[in-house]
């Protein structure tokens, strides 16, 4: 069980995540100031909300966001994220309000435990509507991208407990998991949290196919891991010798998810002697001009395999992910496949997104960690991607449309009270949410409540507003004074339409 001395721990000592894993080179060198007395009222705080509950597994229910936190403060995240990390279940599920929050830990913290509670909203009701509404949601939120490492965190740590729930409820987490957190993750270029989603929810998703996984082909990975570290020996003397200055290097092997997606590929037909990166030696030097002199030392030595040199340095992947890729016949002719990258593309393949707070920081001394209305380094950049992706994901003509007008600055979105996400433009009126569900609601709608409260038909939506309409089936039609106010072309032409109808 996770106690407050281990966060505590970790913030004073700035440590990263190593997981026990990787070796202890990833220590992120930001001096981050943490108020350690706030930490520990927002711990009290959460403790108190959730003193009644249990986990599913038995434990106290505080062990949850402690764990939560702990991810976090492990990939180096700031002050208010670690603050609303402890916070993130206290709205939904105990009687202190986002209110409370605000109140105890101010307008920041509330902001971003507010985004995650919204993306808690969103209802299950069939994977396909689902999927499309949390994507939704994230893209909405990425806004500020510390609501969705916090749920990233957050998902991570129900997985891992997973075993504690019901078999359904464990298939739907495991698989929207795969399914929508996982591809995320990916995008975000956070290695690290997509492969342990993936491999947490493995075994839930494809029993089957993980037993096999296990049994057949993890000890083929095992065995290599141990032939691996006498090529490393090698490698090592010989970078030396060459003085080329050298940070780690390490054998990786590769996680079992994805070597099972690989494997299930026709040309691969479950035969893993074909994958020739069960195991890569990860080389981690100084700058990128060691990148490329390592790289030319190797192939001077041992011949590489045509067609499987990649420069992911010049051309970097679409989630920013850099690295020299090559696979050469190594000692005794056995084919090795090498990674050479800087400990800063390090960073970025495994924390992604979450590692830019890391360097922008140490560029900018006096930018606070963590400070409101931080900007990411090319921020437009990877939202444009992340819109991109969902564009390919969703595939819906009508949504496109609407979402490539400038998504972030004219569009909000709006929950109904079953948890489904509306899109309309900034300003839209509880009017055009109406018509935008049906043309009947729109019709016969005689009044709103917003966030649960009665509210005039002419409100300004908010982003995250929970929208309720009350109709009355004996209304005539609409009023056209509601011209004067919907923003959407839609609402205005069926306004228009009906008031000749009726
Ligand atoms: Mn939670």
């Amino acid at each position: 069980m996770p106690k407050l001395e281990d966060l505590l721990k970790i913030l004073k000592e700035n440590r990263s995540a190593t997981n026990g894993k990787a070796p202890a080179f990833v220590y992120l060198r930001r001096k981050s100031e943490y108020d350690l007395d706030m930490i520990k009222l927002a711990y009290d705080f959460a403790a108190e909300a959730h003193k009644n509950q249990k986990r599913k597994s038995g434990e106290p229910y505080i062990t949850h966001p402690l764990q939560v936190t702990i991810t976090l403060a492990e990939m180096g995240l700031g002050q208010p994220t670690i603050v609303a990390a402890l916070l993130h279940d206290v709205p939904e599920d105990t009687s202190y309000s986002l209110v409370d929050i605000e109140k105890n830990f101010g307008s920041e913290v509330s902001k971003l435990v507010t985004g995650i509670t919204k993306l808690g909203i969103i209802k299950y009701r069939g994977m396909e509507k689902y999927a499309e509404n949390l994507r939704k949601m994230f893209v909405s939120m990425a806004q500020d991208i510390r609501i969705v490492l916090i749920k990233m965190a957050d998902r991570l740590h129900n997985l891992k407990t997973l075993a504690a729930l019901p078999k359904e409820k464990q298939e739907r987490i495991a698989k929207e998991s795969l399914e929508i957190y996982a591809p995320i993750a990916n995008r975000l270029g956070m290695g690290q949290v997509k492969g342990e989603l993936e491999d947490l929810a493995f075994p839930y998703v494809y029993p089957d196919d993980y037993k096999w996984m296990t049994s057949k082909i993890l000890p083929k990975i095992e065995s290599k891991m141990e032939s691996i570290q006498k090529v490393i020996k090698v490698v090592k003397k010989e970078l030396s010798n060459e003085k080329i200055k050298v940070i780690s290097i390490h054998g990786r092997q590769k996680r079992l998810y994805s070597l099972y997606q690989k494997l299930k590929k026709p040309h691969y037909d479950g035969d893993a002697s074909k994958i020739y990166d069960l195991v890569a030696l990860r080389i981690i030097v100084p700058d990128i001009g060691s990148c490329y002199q390592a790289l030319g030392i190797i192939h001077k030595d041992w011949q590489p395999l045509p067609g499987r040199v990649k420069d992911y340095i010049s051309h970097p992947k679409p989630n920013g992910y850099r690295s020299l890729h090559s696979t050469v016949f190594g000692p005794k002719g056995k084919i090795v496949e090498f990674q050479i990258r800087t400990e800063e593309m390090h960073q970025q393949a495994e924390y992604g997104i979450a590692a830019h707070w890391h360097y922008k920081e140490t560029s900018k001394k006096n930018q606070k960690l963590d400070a409101p209305g931080y900007t990411l380094p090319k921020k437009q950049n990877w939202i444009q991607d992340l819109v991109n992706w969902q564009k390919d994901v969703i595939d819906n003509q009508q949504y496109l449309k609407s979402l490539t007008i400038d998504v972030f600055h004219n569009r909000i979105f709006v929950f109904t009270p079953n948890g489904d996400v509306i899109d309309l433009p900034e300003d839209a009126t509880p009017v055009d949410f109406a018509y935008h569900v049906h043309s009947w609601i729109g019709d016969h709608c005689s009044g709103t409540k917003v966030n649960n409260r009665i509210a005039t038909l002419d409100t300004a939506l908010k982003n995250g507003d929970v929208v309720e309409i009350i109709t009355d089936k004996n209304r005539k039609g609409p009023s056209r004074d509601w011209l004067k106010f919907v923003k959407t072309g839609a609402a205005k032409s069926k306004i228009k339409n009906s008031a000749q109808k009726y």
